[in-house]
């Protein structure tokens, strides 16, 4: 068991809970959509990034997903 240092829980990269933040559905960390938000120029004074942690379903509904060509190429072969 390595234990050196505090490198506990919670880093900002991970996601605290595994929940969608739209459904609060439980989802593996693994299976949820990093939603990233930036700002532009215009916009920034009022609003700071942020990201959102939300499952394939809400992604989906947002239309904000979009398919790898490896999963399309799995498609069109049949
Ligand atoms: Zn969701």
């Amino acid at each position: 068991m390595k234990s050196i240092g505090s490198s506990g829980a919670g880093s900002p990269e991970t996601p605290r809970n595994e929940e969608c933040y739209r459904c609060d559905r439980a989802v593996a960390p693994a299976f949820l959509f990093k939603v990233s938000v930036e700002p532009s120029s215009g916009l920034s004074k009022k609003y700071g990034n942020s990201v959102r942690y939300c499952c394939e379903h809400c992604a989906a509904a947002m239309n904000l997903s979009d398919f790898s060509h490896q999963w399309t190429q799995q498609l069109d072969r049949g």
